[in-house]
């Protein structure tokens, strides 16, 4: 019996002994190593961190923010992302956060938001914030600016910024007069100072009424259709120009093109001329409305009848010669009112 308990009392000291062993090497490992991650960016392995959630946090939040030193960083896209390793290192390992930092971000693209404020989709002038945009847009608004329908704003996003401008500096770039005046060096023309001042006026026969002006415009007003090509051809005089045969200042454009071609109406409308007109030879008036009417002149036939409605592209008459023309040609105007505007405006 005594025997027995001598041997308990060896297995027990034996057994606390073996315990303090294992103590104290579990104590060693804690203190000569610690848990640490390895960071590989694309299979490559470029460091060692302690704190994994710190330094991702980091990266997450150049991505998602930029540096904050410019205003109108919107993110930054990098190549990838890191991926960590949890390892057991000796202590006295170097981690090195900062390069990894570096390392992940190094290549990365900074896109910017900004705006764009656009005329008729071309951008015109660039603002740091939508607010901005926006009060330029209400300014042109209220200085009635004539392009305001073609006037639109564009959330940009992009790796380089533009150049910004004040507001009042864009709103005098966008702005658009109604009634731009003729060039003093025409004015110097007899007939045009004369076209100048002349009033709006009206004539009436059978074939229909014509509201006039001698006043000729080279603005783009909006007038809220598109027109098309009437006929295919060679532009043989433009708006505005002088010539040898004509007395006053052209108000249409001429487009040359072979007796007898069709005529289509640039946009679909009501016919309110359709006969013989002084120096326009056969002459048919399209109304599109809103006081905007499209003139042929120089018929060789005409196909439509006054009061007629007639869509785009519908056959109207036939190139020719009739009136004051040197060839067979179309005389196109475009009216606004009476006030003939420069075609090409709108169509050629
Ligand atoms: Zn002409």
């Amino acid at each position: 019996m005594k025997k027995f308990l001598i041997k308990i009392r060896t297995s027990l000291k034996f057994f606390i002994l073996v315990s303090i062993a294992t103590l104290m090497i579990l104590g060693m490992v804690v203190l000569l190593y610690k848990p640490i991650y390895s960071v590989s960016l694309n299979g490559e392995l470029i460091g060692y961190c302690e704190n994994k959630s710190k330094l991702q946090n980091k990266i997450s939040d150049y991505v998602e923010n930029g540096d904050g030193e410019n205003n109108n960083l919107a993110f930054v896209s990098i190549d990838a992302m890191p991926t960590y390793k949890l390892c057991l290192l000796k202590r006295g390992i170097t981690t090195n956060d900062d390069e990894i930092f570096e390392k992940v971000t190094e290549k990365g693209t900074a896109y910017y938001k900004y705006f764009a404020v656009l005329d008729d989709d071309e951008e015109k002038v660039y603002v740091s914030k939508f607010d901005e945009a926006e009060k330029i847009v209400k300014k042109l608004k209220d200085k009635n600016s004539n392009n305001i329908d073609d006037i639109t704003i564009k959330e940009k996003y992009e790796t380089e910024l533009e150049d910004f401008v004040s507001e009042e500096k864009a709103v005098s770039k966008l702005y658009e007069k109604k009634i731009v005046k003729v060039k003093k060096t025409q004015e110097a023309h007899p007939d045009l100072s004369a076209a100048i001042s002349a009033p709006t006026y009206t004539t009436s026969n059978s074939s229909g009424t014509l509201k006039l002006s001698n006043t000729i415009s080279n603005e783009k007003v909006n007038i809220g259709i598109s027109l098309i090509k009437p006929v295919t051809g060679t532009i043989t005089s433009r708006f505005a120009s002088m010539s040898r045969v004509r007395t006053s200042v052209h108000k249409g454009l001429d487009i040359g093109a072979p007796q007898g071609t069709t005529i289509k109406a640039a946009a679909g409308g009501k016919v309110v001329y359709d006969g013989v007109n002084g120096g326009w030879g056969n002459l048919v008036v399209i109304s599109h409305g809103n006081g905007v009417q499209t003139y042929y002149a120089h018929c060789s036939k005409i196909y439509v009848s006054l009061g007629q409605k007639v869509s785009q592209g519908e056959k109207i008459a036939a190139v020719g010669e009739t009136g004051n023309a040197t060839g067979p040609h179309l005389h196109l105007e475009v009216r606004i009112n009476g006030v003939a505007y420069n075609p090409q405006n709108y169509v050629y």
